[in-house]
């Protein structure tokens, strides 16, 4: 790469919105490195990333294995020596969104949803924060959703009431709640956190009856992912609108 290209990493970027986040990081002109489970879904992806002519590659990361978490940290070290953009898209939900179950669920289902969606990122954020400090304008972007936000789960009439899943909603209030620690804590670098709702998208775990189509789902990422110095951060966004914590 040269050295004016900035250089993107997205979890779970093999598939649904991690993909297409890094379809529209890449069309920006930005080098994307997509982290995969399984290398063969990811070079998968990356050819299909690369018949768009953009600039891709990936590279192992399990939310579940940290070991993976510092392969991915000695990568971008000895390849790039920073890192401008993380993604920390990769995401599981484990029951049905619409089965209220915070008087029966689990504390497996707890655990390992918590594992995913809000202990990993906090892992893997401090491992490559390094870099990231490196980097000249870095910017993290946490996908929560908006069955993160309290304030919405409350609101009278909420358009969320029936969806109350307790173990992914926690999950997401829970990384929002990073989203603003890690903000204030690097209010005076260039670096800005956010944390993104990319709308009830078209996904696997979206499902069919979502509104919103996949080639939008990675709009709300990528504008996150490439705010300018003006730009806002330690906030909770949805397409540029705030959204309520
Ligand atoms: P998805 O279609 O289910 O894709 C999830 C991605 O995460 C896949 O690439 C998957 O990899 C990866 N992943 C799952 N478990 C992982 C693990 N242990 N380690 C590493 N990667 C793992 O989900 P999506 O709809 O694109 O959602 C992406 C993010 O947006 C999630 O954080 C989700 O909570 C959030 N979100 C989605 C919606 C929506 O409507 N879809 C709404 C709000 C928020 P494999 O292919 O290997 O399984």
């Amino acid at each position: 790469m040269n050295t004016q290209q900035k250089v993107a990493f997205i979890t779970g970027g093999n598939r649904g919105i991690g993909l297409e986040t890094a379809r529209g990081l890449g069309r920006l002109g930005i080098e994307v490195v997509i982290g995969v489970r399984d290398p063969d879904k990811g070079e998968e992806a990356v050819a299909a990333l690369r018949n768009e002519g953009i600039h891709a590659s990936a590279i192992g990361f399990d939310a579940t294995k940290p070991a993976t978490f510092q392969a991915v940290y000695d990568h971008f070290a000895s390849q790039y020596g920073r890192l401008d953009i993380l993604v920390n898209n990769a995401g599981i939900a484990l029951g049905d969104f619409f089965a209220p179950n915070a008087s029966t669920v689990s504390q497996d289902v707890l655990r390992r949803t918590f594992d995913v969606n809000f202990f990993a990122v906090i892992e893997l954020t401090q491992i490559l924060l390094p870099l990231i400090r490196q980097a000249p304008a870095g910017r993290i972007v946490n996908l929560s959703s908006i069955l993160g936000s309290l304030g919405t789960h409350c609101a009278p009439d909420s358009p969320i009431a029936p969806a109350k899943e307790v173990a992914y909603n926690a999950s997401k209030t829970a990384l929002n709640a990073y989203t603003v620690h890690l903000a204030a804590e690097l209010a005076d670098t260039p670096i800005k956190v956010n944390s993104a709702h990319p709308g009830w998208v078209k996904t696997d775990m979206g499902g069919p009856n979502a509104p919103m189509d996949i080639a939008d789902g990675g709009k709300t990422s990528v504008q996150l992912a490439t705010l300018p110095a003006d730009g806002p951060t330690g906030g909770f966004f949805h397409m540029g609108e705030a959204l309520p914590w």
